[in-house]
């Protein structure tokens, strides 16, 4: 069956990851839900132990809303480069150390792209979303933006790997497009796109 949130309801963001919340907010925000972050409500970070983006989203998704008691929407997300076989992936997160320093997972990139010669390679972002619900029940929808990554990086808006990925189609990277046009085109957005399309959010009581 699946899963319908009327207008108000509660749905925590299941990420302690200020950017992704961020986005995930303004995502959020036409369809009349309260949304409230993992990090607001302390709930604890679980280990991402999937070997997909999908396994992680959902475990993510669950752990919150069991912790939390209400409906949890979780996203797993990285960066996967063609030339470093698929790369970061879904260790996209932990290339960038315990300190979460984005200048040290866009420095291992270039380190590993040099190591091949290569100074850029085609690239993707994929995004997995997962609702869940304290009872168990789950849907999750995934999204990719096809791009390249080129150095050196450019940009200060955005987060994580953005200033090196520009997508299919334009000349600039993520993190020195408006945001309003990230949100447009990105993996996040397309993964959001099809959870809308699910009929998640009820457009009235
Ligand atoms: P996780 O999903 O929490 O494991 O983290 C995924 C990581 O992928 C993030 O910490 C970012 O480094 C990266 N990532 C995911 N989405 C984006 C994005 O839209 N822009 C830049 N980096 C991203």
């Amino acid at each position: 069956m699946s899963i319908v949130l009327p207008r108000g309801a509660t749905l925590i963001v299941a990420s302690h990851n200020p950017g992704k919340v961020r986005e995930i907010h303004a995502l959020l925000g036409p369809h009349g839900i309260h949304a409230v972050s993992a990090g607001e409500l302390n709930l604890p970070e679980p280990e991402e132990t999937g070997d997909t983006f999908a396994a992680n989203a959902q475990l993510k998704a669950l752990a919150a809303a069991k912790a939390g008691g209400h409906a949890a929407l979780a996203d797993d997300s990285g960066l996967c480069v063609e030339a470093l076989d698929g790369a970061p992936g879904i260790y996209s997160a932990r290339w960038a150390g315990p300190t979460k320093d984005f200048r040290v997972a866009i420095t291992r990139v270039q380190d590993e792209l040099r190591h091949r010669k290569l100074s850029g390679s085609p690239a993707a972002f994929v995004c997995a979303l997962c609702v869940a619900l304290p009872t168990g029940e789950q849907q999750t929808f995934e999204g990719v933006v096809h791009g390249r990554i080129a150095f050196p990086p450019r940009g200060d808006r955005g987060f994580g790997y953005d200033p090196i990925f520009i997508a299919d189609t334009m000349d600039e990277t993520f993190a020195q497009i408006d945001p309003a046009h990230k949100h447009a085109i990105s993996h996040r957005a397309k993964a959001f796109a099809k959870l809308l399309h699910s009929g998640i959010f009820a457009e009235s009581l």
